[in-house]
């Protein structure tokens, strides 16, 4: 593609997404509450931001503890119809939903990189990988109740498992829509019904899976959306009664605020929260490969990526040599309109977000890190919140920039000596989402894939998702999996049914 053609291009899909847009942003965007679009309770109107020029891409009401008390009550009587529905007919249902999403991927990546500033190369794939979150979990639903057979000497023992009740789903902004549809599924297939609240910074992705879900044949009150900031609608959400669980995507801080908002009410709470990822390069891997994964695992999505490998912790013999071909690379990345084809890197979500990452900069520099390549704003023409792809060299472990999550292009290089050595600084943080070993030696991949505290690890590769694993982090990295049948764990109550095989003794008091 020539300079002119790629400009040509990324202005006709500008035109193409923001023609998409027009209806969501003709007036202030409200909520979704028993199959009807509403404006609700009152709740203010703020702007949404388009990342790549600063200038509001329309406004969306804050939802109100009203609205989401509203959305609580349609929730739970939609309640009993939906988890009575037969999985057969939710299987279907939901597989309505996820070729509805086919049917309009395009409109979906659009709006989402011009609403995120996503690279478009990302959100084409990122919606279709929401459809396969819906067919994933809709071919389980007619199992889903199914549990274990117990026998005992005098009962049958046997576990079924049921839907929890109206559960309610907060998702952040780095990529909405797959991450909705990740929690949101799984849900829905298990007979649960949901209220979503979706990041403030990123909205529209989530009105079109709300609208797509009921045009797909979903009952009213099975799925409701409500708009607003986390301190309020959010918060709101985590406190009501009527809501049985909450499936959080986020940072840990705010997991942590949520747990307290819970308490009172009991709530079942599922975290996928932040990560600090090692990416361990041994002396010994076939460093081309590791080369390309790095570069791709900390660049891609704009480093906004809870998976993202931020620390590259590299064998000391090849330090040198393997950073500077990691800063060659990443001078070279493409940063520009997330709507161009041809962009690797786009702008940062918020202005908020953009000194947060810009703040890590003078953090880098106070601390003596040397600072590679970037570490200043992205020459751009507009008043987007490009950054410079980023890379912090010969980093100590107990600097702010090797332990923080900064969620950025941004990568921290940290020198390893040996494999004690790798396992103990890949361990010396707060967070434990995954982790990535690079070596041909396969006893050491298998030893250090074991010692890594992390919830998931790649040997020789990029992170890879097949939906059947267990997605998840310890640490400060989250509570519980996702995927396979854990994500139908979290969202079902598992019950024992014990039926007397005869007439066994009964102890006899009183008589
Ligand atoms: P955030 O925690 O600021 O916000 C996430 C959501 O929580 C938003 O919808 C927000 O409005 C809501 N919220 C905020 N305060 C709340 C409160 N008190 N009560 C209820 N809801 C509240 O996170 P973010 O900045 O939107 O997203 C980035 C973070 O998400 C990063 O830390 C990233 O690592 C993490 N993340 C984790 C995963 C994972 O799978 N582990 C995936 C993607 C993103």
């Amino acid at each position: 593609m020539n300079e002119a053609a790629k400009v040509e291009s990324a202005g006709r899909n500008r035109e193409l997404a923001l023609q998409h847009l027009a209806r969501l942003t003709a007036r202030p965007l409200g909520h979704f509450i028993d199959g009807e679009p509403t404006e609700g309770a009152g709740g203010e109107p703020f702007d949404v931001l388009d990342p790549s020029t600063g200038q509001a891409l329309g406004q969306v009401l804050g939802g109100t503890p009203e609205d989401i008390d509203s959305a609580a009550a349609a929730a739970k009587r939609a309640f009993p119809a939906w988890s009575q529905t037969s999985g057969k007919k939710r299987r279907d249902i939901v597989h309505a939903i996820a070729d509805a999403i086919v049917a309009r991927a395009d409109e979906i990546a659009l709006i989402e990189s011009l609403d995120t500033g996503q690279p478009l190369r990302f959100m084409s794939k990122a919606a279709l990988r929401g459809a396969e979150n819906f067919r994933f979990f809709a071919d389980r639903a007619p199992d889903a109740q199914n549990g274990l057979a117990l026998p005992s000497a005098d009962h049958l023992n046997y576990t079924m498992r049921q839907p929890i009740g109206p559960v309610g789903v907060i998702t952040p902004w780095n990529t909405p829509f797959m991450l909705s549809t990740w929690k949101i599924a799984p849900a829905l297939a298990c007979g649960c019904t949901v209220v979503h609240k979706p990041a403030d910074w990123s909205p529209y992705s989530a009105r079109l899976l709300v609208e797509i879900a009921h045009e797909a044949g979903l009952p009213a009150g099975v799925f409701n959306s409500i708009n607003g900031v986390g301190e309020v609608a959010g918060k709101a959400l985590t406190e009501n009664p009527d809501i049985k669980a909450i499936g959080f995507v986020g940072e840990s801080r705010t997991g942590s605020a949520i747990m307290g908002q819970g308490a009172a009410t009991l709530k079942r709470v599922h975290f996928e929260l932040g990560g600090k990822n090692p990416v361990i390069v041994f002396d010994d891997a076939d460093l081309t490969r590791a080369l390309d994964a790095v570069v791709f695992m900390i660049y891609s999505l704009n480093g906004q990526r809870c998976t993202s490998s931020s620390r590259l912790l590299v064998q000391e013999s090849i330090h040198d040599q393997f950073v500077a071909k990691v800063a060659e690379r990443a001078r070279k990345l493409r940063v520009g309109d997330p709507l161009d084809p041809a962009t690797e890197v786009g702008p940062l979500i918020h202005p908020r977000h953009l000194d947060k990452v810009m703040g890590y900069m003078d953090v880098a520099k106070g601390e003596g890190a040397e600072i590679v390549c970037g570490g200043a704003r992205h020459d751009c023409s507009t008043d987007g919140y490009f950054v410079q792809p980023t890379l912090f060299g010969r980093a100590q472990p107990d600097m702010r920039i090797a332990r923080e999550e900064i969620f950025g292009p941004v990568l921290t290089a940290i020198p390893f000596t040996d494999e004690q050595d790798a396992v103990r600084k890949a361990n010396d943080v707060d967070y434990g989402l995954a982790g990535y070993v690079w070596t041909r030696d396969s006893g050491r991949a298998l030893r250090v894939a074991q010692a890594i505290e992390a919830g998931m690890i790649w040997v020789n590769s990029e992170n890879v998702r097949h939906l059947p694993t267990p997605f998840g982090g310890m640490k400060s990295s989250g509570i519980g999996r996702d995927g396979g049948d854990y994500s139908f764990d979290f969202y079902m109550e598992t019950k024992n049914i014990a039926v007397a095989l005869g007439e066994h003794k009964i102890p006899k008091l009183g008589g």
